[in-house]
């Protein structure tokens, strides 16, 4: 599998390979069980049931890294944060910052596009409970460090949704950028920013998750100020 990610020599490439998959038992397990099975209100949908890759374009100076696609959003529709509640709070800001077309995203075929951004999980498979193990992070590594080093030559800025997000970018400064990770590892926290010489700036921000957002800890306001910042250290108007 790393071999494979490895290959890709583009995203187009990268994306078609990720979605063929299979080197998480667990995770393959629950990805299909949930596809089966599905959530009542999308009985007569067929879920996509597989890894879901990233979403955006190759020269993105941008980056927004999440957890792992939810069960009945990235995991129903096949494309990440879309058709649930994190996805409608995420693309409602990136819309409001003018980083895409349309502030919805509900399906893989709505005409939704970004601009300067590319977004993408640390795993690629919905966990149970949201929840990947170390093991599982680890084995998906290799799909997160070849995004990255295919948008390389643009990217300037990666926002971290969450701690897990924000743990799983140090391992991508040694593979991608050869440079050894700081010492000790900066805490995440919303708003915390970390910059390292000729590697991308990153951003914390609390996970848009509905736990966060409909207990108020992460409200709009808050998404507008990181990608405010993000875009200003990315230079993207
Ligand atoms: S989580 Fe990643 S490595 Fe594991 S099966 Fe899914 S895509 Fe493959």
């Amino acid at each position: 599998m790393a071999a494979r990610a490895a290959r890709a020599a583009d995203l187009a490439d990268l994306d078609g390979a990720v979605s063929d998959c299979f080197a998480c038992p667990r995770l393959v397990a629950w990805r299909e069980e949930v596809a089966r099975v599905k959530r009542a209100a999308f009985r007569d949908q067929d879920y996509w049931g597989r890894p879901v890759p990233g979403l955006g374009p190759q020269d993105a100076r941008i980056a927004v890294l999440g957890l792992a696609p939810a069960a009945h959003g990235g995991n129903r529709t096949g494309r990440i944060f879309t058709g649930d509640r994190s996805g409608d709070v995420l693309f409602a800001a990136l819309h409001r910052a003018g980083l895409a077309n349309q502030p919805t995203s509900v399906s893989a075929d709505d005409g939704l596009t970004l601009r300067d951004t590319r977004i993408f999980a640390a795993v690629r498979c919905a966990p149970p409970d949201n929840k990947p193990t170390p093991g599982e992070r680890d084995t998906c590594a290799p799909w997160l460090h070849r995004e990255v080093e295919l948008i390389r030559p643009t990217l300037r800025v990666v926002v971290a949704l969450g701690a897990f997000a924000w743990a799983a970018w140090w391992p991508v400064l040694r593979q991608v950028y050869g440079q050894r990770p700081p010492t000790p590892r900066p805490v995440f926290g919303h708003g915390a920013h970390w910059s390292g010489e000729s590697v991308p700036a990153l951003l914390g921000c609390y996970h848009v998750s509905q736990q966060n957002t409909f207990t108020g800890r992460l409200t709009p306001a808050m998404l507008d100020d990181v990608f405010t910042r993000a875009k200003d250290l990315a230079g993207v108007d």
